[in-house]
């Protein structure tokens, strides 16, 4: 769901009988703008509360939930200090490369502004899309 909010009842048990065990709402906006920056994205799940469909607990308050967000505050840090040290040097996933065919624009009607905005994630690409056009070997920036 796209968040903040809290779920209705009816809402809470819809995910359930979809299926669904947790409830975030920042993923998708997350992973969205990490795969459009290639960036690797996973997510760390840190459970806060029953939502509102179970009938053994309250319906959950701000209060609650920000109290078990201060309580798994560190074992988020130790979760994350440990994926750093087990990531891999080098990277292989798809991840790295998720954008060389997604740029349809001809790289002449990117003007020299929107190129040097944007050269630090898809620099690579308009570089090698204008030699293609061109036959040119390349002489550094927009070719316009
Ligand atoms: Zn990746």
């Amino acid at each position: 769901m796209a968040g903040p909010q809290f779920s209705t009842r009816a809402e809470s048990n819809l995910y359930r009988s979809w299926g669904a065990d947790v409830i975030g709402m920042t993923n998708l906006q997350e992973a969205k703008l990490a795969r459009e920056a290639e960036i690797c994205y996973a997510t760390m799940a840190m459970v806060t509360d029953y939502d509102c469909w179970h009938d053994g607990h309250d319906d959950v308050t701000v209060e609650q939930i920000v109290a078990v967000l201060n309580q798994n505050a560190a074992n988020a840090a130790k979760v994350v200090g440990a994926a750093v040290a087990a990531m891999p040097k080098d990277r292989t996933c798809a991840c790295a490369t998720a954008l060389q065919y997604a740029i349809l624009t001809n790289p002449a009607a990117i003007s020299a502004e929107v190129h040097e905005r944007l050269d630090l994630l898809i620099g690579k690409y308009l570089e090698k899309k204008r030699q293609d056009n061109h036959g040119d070997s390349g002489s550094g920036k927009c070719c316009i």
